[in-house]
């Protein structure tokens, strides 16, 4: 072959592939028919000459000869690669038969040109059948036989004419088993090529793009630039592949042009991605629109074409730049498990070139290609996830930087859009009643409305999600109002979304939230989007329960652990606080202590785990008599204290009252035995802020000891207290005692 086409730099796949003996062996079985005959010619002739010179009647035939081997010789260097092996063998059995014929005719039956006419009937002997050649043979030598037998001898010269057929049939079964062999060296050749096609299809099938071709067995480490450096490198052995699988389909569909589109990403378009061209009117940059011309009707159908006369019209092809002499068109569709992800296509010069059995070997080779197509996708998404590795680790960072729930999913939204194509984003949270709330939109005229919308997280795309706690990727939505995944959402976005791309973050088989994207095109959101999103997810995971975490931690430092109640230190703070507030505005504010009576006891009859259940039973009691504006805390071991505001002394005195006998009342078994519980109760009450926080604090503490000594399980206010106000009047039961501070 003559290196006249345009070739893409081709290296044989080691190891296995071909090797230089190989492709010798190739040249000459597909040249052998031309050789064969140019020295057959050259050496009859030049002995033709010798012997009879110019003058003799055998010129005519062999320069007839001579002349319709060069036009064809030449046709292989004008138009090279355009005719296949098949065809020269066709186009010279056609011409052997007819030579046969003038040579006979011209009456140079005896000439030395005779062998000659035995090569050529023996060549088209070759190609055919072998019963076929047998019985050919077997007739000619009947025909030679009866030929000298029949018409002039009157004495027979058997043992002459024995050795005539011998030596004709003789002759003709040697031409014919000879190139018998070129036949089959051609079909070996064939033969070689179907094997290297698998050997591509094995090499294209066993390689794996994260560990390159090269063996590695290291996995992918993101920032590892050296380990980026070979996926590039490895990514371009996928295009050597590709490029060698089109030279293979150019020699086994003998075309002038063979092409290969493939999808644009997220378009409905075609673009050129190898290209092997006998002709220099390639338009390398051709884009073609699915629908429009021969490609993209195959591309949009998604079934093969088959064109026999084109009549020299390129245009409908959409890859030549400017005319090109191509009669016939062939191209398959690229599918991918329903989806289209381009064309394959052969043209050629000759009219009809195409068979079945071409588009058959197209279609299977089609297959091939989307195998190794689907492989590059792959390889090419891991060099993007190695390449985003900054991005993702800048994003982590942030996402680290800040317990702010919702200034860290907007800082996400903000960076992620450089790693995931969306035009519209949310995240939307979950609670552990099932609920839903977008917390962070971002892309949208009306991202700030959605915010703090609620979301059914139960049905929809949301309830897949939470039940399988995959992402959900929809690739071809219809892009309908109300029937998008946000259709109860409303806005801009839910229109016109043509994918879609959902992910969980879940953490301990909890789904903590979703993080949503959408496009307005078609296919725009893929599966690498979806493994970043993972990768985001659980970054987000972990930094909500952080979060969560630390709102756990900030609410234990103001509340005892044992009862839930505030602690002393925030107790402090609210009276402060709504101390100023009475100060300000005015209004009644009380305060008041509750002490559980004889709690030593409780501890030494029962047990400390007693205490502690009675404890949270007191607190729980307390928590139901007052209102939610009010404060309680648990001052001290066995000590409540409670702010009752916009609370005066008799409002006070109802529900300390109503604390005490519910204590009182209840019957508290524990540990299977009866627990007697009674509390004493002191408080006090202050309008238009007359006294300190402090002060306020004695008072209720002396109305205590009050209520202590004068009996227990009773409340006393500190204006009841002597010296002070009024006698003290004892709600409860027992004697009086004399007043005095507590210990
Ligand atoms: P009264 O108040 O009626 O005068 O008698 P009391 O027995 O309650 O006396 P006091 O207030 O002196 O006793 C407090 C006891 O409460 C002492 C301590 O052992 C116990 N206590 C304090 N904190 C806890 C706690 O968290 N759990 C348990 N089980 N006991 C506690
Ligand atoms: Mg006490
Ligand atoms: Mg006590």
């Amino acid at each position: 072959m003559s290196g006249k086409f345009q070739r893409r730099e081709t290296k044989p796949i080691p190891p296995g592939g071909e090797d230089v003996l190989d492709r010798i062996t190739a040249w000459l079985v597909r040249n052998a028919v031309s050789l064969g005959v140019a020295g057959l010619l050259a050496g009859v002739g030049t002995g033709h000459f010798i012997k009879a010179g110019w003058a003799s009647p055998y010129t005519i035939p062999w320069l007839s000869v001579l002349l319709l081997f060069l036009v064809l010789a030449s046709w292989r260097f004008v138009r090279p690669n355009r005719i296949s092996p098949r065809h020269e063998i066709e186009f010279l059995g056609a011409v052997a038969a007819g030579l046969t014929y003038f040579i006979h005719v011209t009456g140079a039956g005896h000439s030395p040109l005779r062998p000659a006419s035995f090569l050529l009937v023996a060549m088209v002997a070759a190609a055919l059948p072998i019963w076929i050649n047998i019985s050919l043979i077997a007739l000619l030598a009947a025909v030679e036989g009866a030929s000298r037998i029949v018409p002039v001898y009157p004495g027979i010269p058997w043992p002459e004419i024995a050795v005539d057929l011998g030596a004709t049939a003789g002759f003709q079964i040697v031409l014919a088993v000879g190139l018998g062999w070129i036949v089959q060296a051609e079909v070996r050749h064939k033969d070689s090529w179907m094997g290297r096609f698998q050997r591509l299809t094995s090499d294209a099938e066993t390689f794996d793009p994260l560990v390159g071709s090269r063996g590695s067995e290291t996995a992918l480490a993101m920032e590892d630039e050296a380990r980026l450096t070979s996926l590039v490198q490895s990514a371009q052995e996928f295009d050597r592949v590709l490029a060698d699988l089109l030279d293979t389909i150019k020699e086994a569909i003998p075309s002038n042009t063979v092409v290969l589109f493939t999808r644009r990403e997220g378009e409905d378009a075609l673009e050129m991605k190898a290209v092997l061209s006998c002709g220099e009117a390639i338009d390398r940059a051709a884009v073609i629109p699915v629908g429009v011309g021969y490609m993209g009707w195959v591309a949009r159908e998604m079934k093969p074409l088959h064109v026999a006369e084109l009549k020299g019209d390129v245009a409908p092809l959409g890859y030549y730049a400017s005319a090109e002499p191509v009669e016939s068109f062939l191209a398959v569709p690229l599918v991918d498990q329903g989806y289209m992800r381009g064309v394959l296509a052969a043209d050629s010069t000759e009219r009809g070139a195409f068979s079945k059995a071409d588009e058959n070997l197209l279609a299977r080779f089609a297959v091939q290609i989307v195998y190794i197509l689907r492989k590059m996708t792959e390889q090419q998404q891991i060099i993007q996830i190695a390449r985003s590795s900054r991005v993702l680790s800048e994003i982590a960072e942030a996402i680290g930087r800040s317990l702010d729930v919702d200034q860290v999913l907007n800082e996400l939204l903000g960076k992620v859009g450089g790693l995931i194509p969306y035009d519209s984003a949310w995240v939307v949270l979950t609670d552990p009643a099932g609920g839903g709330v977008v917390r962070a939109a971002a892309g949208m005229a009306d991202s700030d409305r959605v915010v703090g919308q609620a979301v059914d997280v139960r049905g929809g795309v949301f309830g897949l999600m939470m039940e399988n706690r995959h992402p959900v990727l929809l690739s071809r939505l219809e892009g309908k109002a109300g029937q998008g995944p946000f259709a109860s959402l409303g806005g801009t976005a839910d229109a016109a979304l043509r994918s879609f791309l959902g992910v969980p973050f879940v953490l301990q088989e909890r789904v903590l939230g979703f993080l949503l994207f959408g496009s307005f095109t078609v296919d725009r959101l893929n599966g690498f989007h979806q493994s970043v999103g993972g990768l985001l997810a659980k970054q987000i995971a972990y930094q909500i329960d952080n979060a969560e975490l630390h709102k756990r931690l900030e609410q234990q430092a103001v509340t005892d652990s044992l009862t839930g109640l505030l602690n002393r230190r925030r107790f402090d703070e609210k009276v402060e606080e709504e101390m100023e507030r009475v100060a300000r505005a005015g209004g009644p504010l009380s305060l008041g202590l509750l002490d559980i009576d004889h709690f030593k006891r409780i501890n030494d009859t029962f047990g400390h785990p007693v205490g502690d259940a009675v404890l949270k039973i007191v607190a729980q009691a307390i928590l139901e008599q007052v209102r939610a504006v009010d404060a309680v805390a648990r001052y001290g071991g066995e000590e409540f204290a409670l702010l009752l505001v916009e609370t005066d002394t008799a409002g006070a005195r109802k529900t300390m009252e109503r604390i005490r006998m519910s204590i009182e009342k209840g019957q508290y078994m524990l540990d299977g035995r009866e627990v007697p519980v009674t509390v004493s109760l002191g408080f006090t009450t202050c309008a238009e802020g007359r006294a300190s926080a402090g002060e306020l604090m004695g008072e209720a503490d002396r109305a205590l000891y009050h209520a202590k000594e004068t009996g227990r399980n009773r409340t006393c206010a500190f204006t009841e207290l002597a010296g002070r106000g009024p006698e003290p009047v004892a709600s409860g039961g027992g004697p009086a005692a004399p007043v005095g501070r507590r210990t």
